[in-house]
């Protein structure tokens, strides 16, 4: 991968970015997906935000050898505290991390989200922290996609600002890619059902504790959960 070519998930992410926007990309290693976007013209403008040293070093030098220099500020940051107000950031991506890490940058990062119209998240895992966050904070999810690249499923949610309530089975799983139910989608909860399945059969042996027969009763409501959501 790199800036001409992004990975098959970043692409994916960088489809959701509207022609014209500003982005802040945060967790920016390499700032592949900031050069790609300028690169191709969708948009003049970016941030580049990485709150590790060494990938910050690998972003400021990517874009300096790409001669973007005019159009993207890398900045060593956390968070969301990588965009200034006078970027005019209408558009943050956050790709790459758990879910709980990306939902954990946006409660941090309240403040900064005022003037930002929309979030382009791709969680590794945990997508549902990001949809719990969402919710909770005045945010509607306005599209979702579910792909898989190396053996390895990746979903990403989009956020507009909004307030929308979603049930039980759409915040676990996601509410788009519930009406899609796509051959990925069956993938990746086929894969979790059965390892719920696994451990709820372990745990069948392993005594009756308060905490193991809450740990069963979650999990027996998951699979149930899943169960039906996989029946075409
Ligand atoms: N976004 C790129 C992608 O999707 O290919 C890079 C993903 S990389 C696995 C995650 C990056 O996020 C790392 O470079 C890490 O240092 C950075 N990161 C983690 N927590 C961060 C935070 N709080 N603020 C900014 N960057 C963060």
């Amino acid at each position: 991968m790199n800036s001409e070519k992004l990975s098959k998930r970043l692409a994916a992410v960088a489809s959701f970015v509207e022609q014209g926007a500003t982005i802040a990309d945060i967790g920016s290693d390499h700032a592949y997906l900031p050069c790609f976007l300028v690169k191709e013209a969708k948009i003049s403008k970016a941030i580049a935000g990485e709150v590790v040293k060494g990938p910050f070093e690998s972003a400021v030098k990517n874009v300096q050898k790409k001669g973007l220099t005019d159009a993207i500020t890398v900045r060593l940051a956390n968070g969301l505290e990588a965009i200034h107000e006078c970027d005019g950031v209408d558009t943050v991506t956050i790709a790459g991390m758990g879910g709980p890490l990306i939902a954990s940058i946006l409660r941090d990062g309240a403040e900064k989200l005022k003037s930002v119209k929309r979030i382009i998240t791709q969680p590794n895992i945990h997508a549902t922290s990001i949809r719990e966050w969402a919710v909770q904070n005045g945010w509607r999810i306005v599209d979702e996609q579910i792909l898989k690249e190396d053996n390895k499923i990746y979903e990403i949610i989009v956020l507009e600002k909004g307030d929308v309530e979603y049930g039980e089975l759409e915040m676990l799983v996601g509410p788009y890619l519930l009406k899609q139910k796509s051959d990925v989608f069956f993938e990746k909860w086929k894969r979790e059902l059965d390892e719920w399945e696994r451990v709820l059969s372990s745990l069948e042996n392993a005594g009756n504790t308060l905490e193991i027969n809450e740990k069963k009763e979650q999990l027996r409501k998951k699979i149930e959960l899943i169960g039906g959501a996989l029946i075409h």
